[in-house]
């Protein structure tokens, strides 16, 4: 799936368009493995609330700040991208039962750019048992 970005930092709910690839497979049990094919994303799964959302880039701006004297900045301007996305992780599993994705009432499945704005790739894989 492809998703465009707009900003350097930013969550985006992919909730919906995973739940379409699910349901478009036809698995009715399974897992569902999300992965970002970038060094400089994330996946997450957690609330999709519009505070929420600015407290979790607020934070990741106070545990690795964008402007500070990175290794990695000789060579590109992005260090800290790298870091945030090694913190969050690259992907995220959920199990698919009677067809739906399992998901809480609250979660929801983001895209975090880290680094944009960009034309990003998300690979959907489902097994099914
Ligand atoms: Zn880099």
């Amino acid at each position: 799936m492809d998703v465009q970005t707009s900003t350097r930092t930013e969550l985006i709910d992919i909730t919906d368009r995973v739940r379409a690839i699910v349901k478009e497979s036809g698995t009715k049990d399974g897992i569902c493995v999300i992965s970002t094919r970038h060094t400089t994303s994330a996946i997450l799964i957690n609330e999709n609330e519009r505070g929420l959302r600015d407290d979790i880039l607020e934070m990741l701006e106070t545990l690795i700040p964008e402007n500070k004297s990175y290794a990695h900045n000789r060579i590109d301007n992005n260090a800290d991208s790298h870091l945030r996305a090694a913190l969050l992780g690259n992907s995220a599993t959920l199990p698919i039962e009677d067809g739906h994705l399992v998901l809480g009432t609250w979660q929801s499945v983001f895209f975090v750019e880290l680094d944009g704005p960009r034309n990003r790739s998300v690979n959907v894989k489902i097994l099914e048992s």
